[in-house]
């Protein structure tokens, strides 16, 4: 695995009491730096054209005049600094670079993980949103269309729904998205309904799982549902939307995932054989997160996962056969 990162992620200044700070990175790289020899790539930015690609344009100009007049709250939660507009051209370069890369770019076939911030999953068309101003994730999955891809799926295991993502993808059959999250979490779409429209009716599968739920049912549905979901659709480039604010130490979730879960998941995936870029999302705690991206990488370093003990509840056992039925996985 090979990670990408720029320091330009750093300026996005949300002030003192946000949870999506810079700190995230220093954390993360500090993990994998006591542990690990890890390459980093330094890609650049993306362009006016590529992100226009995915947003409406003059969102994208009034984004940059709010950066160059000093940010300020956009909205609630979403935060911005003069430095955003940088770092949100350069979180979502980085996520273009992992999925090219995992396509087979310059650095030939290796799974890459783009380590950027602002996020991206929440961020619609014409809007910022949850602490997302470009949907890095869809930008990417364009840009692969565009070059070197046919089709392509994403698979969101942040813990809130990414309800950008979806939003942008929802009339099309060329992306498939498949999200699991906790139910009634922020902003309160993805529910199991929610399986999209016109050429992209079936290339939307939302899992919603109820606060609590731990490996066992987490584990469970991606291994019953979304795994053979992404097998189904067969596509040339996997992204992984990829926070970690499911885990169980996690201060804004009540999942309990575990850091071991993620290394299951991890490997659930790996095995599908695809392509694969890894984009960072959200995540909190900041132990938890760099634990995550921790045991993602050592999992593609040939690391064997421990499956967790104890079996799913029934009603999630129940939901998973559902949307098995549902999206006519066998
Ligand atoms: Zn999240």
């Amino acid at each position: 695995m090979q990670f990408g990162y720029t320091k330009q992620c750093l300026g996005h200044d949300t002030g003192q009491r946000h949870p999506e700070t810079a700190d995230r990175l220093h954390t993360i790289r500090q993990g994998l730096q006591r542990h690990h020899s890890v390459v980093y790539r330094d890609p650049e930015p993306s362009t006016l054209e590529s992100v226009g690609r995915i947003h409406d344009p003059r969102y994208v100009q009034n984004l940059k005049s709010f950066c160059e007049n000093g940010g300020g709250d956009w909205d609630a939660d979403t935060v911005a600094s003069e430095a955003t507009w940088g770092a949100a051209l350069a979180s979502s370069g980085l996520a273009e670079w992992a999925a090219l890369t995992a396509l087979g770019g310059a650095d030939g076939r290796d799974t890459p993980f783009a380590l950027g911030r602002p996020p991206g999953h929440h961020a619609v068309s014409d809007n910022a949103m949850g602490f997302c101003f470009f949907n890095n994730a869809a930008v990417a999955a364009q840009s692969a269309l565009d070059q070197a891809a046919d089709r392509v799926a994403i698979f969101d295991w942040d813990v809130h729904h990414g309800n950008g993502t979806q939003d942008l993808f929802f009339d099309r059959g060329d992306v498939f998205y498949a999200s699991i999250h906790e139910t009634g979490l922020y902003p309160g779409t993805g529910a199991r309904s929610e399986t999209g429209r016109d050429a992209g009716e079936g290339t939307t599968l939302n899992v919603p799982l109820p606060a609590g739920a731990d490996d066992p049912e987490f584990l469970h549905a991606v291994e019953t549902v979304i795994v053979p979901a992404l097998v189904q659709f067969d596509p040339d480039l996997l992204i992984v939307s990829a926070g970690f604010d499911a885990h169980r130490d996690d201060p804004i979730s009540r999942m309990r995932l575990s850091t071991e879960g993620y290394a299951v998941m991890t490997d659930q995936l790996r095995r599908l054989d695809v392509p694969t870029g890894y984009i960072l999302e959200g995540g909190y705690g900041l132990d938890t997160l760099a634990e995550g991206v921790e045991i993602v990488h050592e999992t593609f370093d040939g690391r064997d996962p421990v499956a967790p003990d104890g079996d799913p509840d029934e009603d999630i056992v129940e939901l998973s056969d559902t949307l098995r039925d549902e999206f006519d996985l066998g």
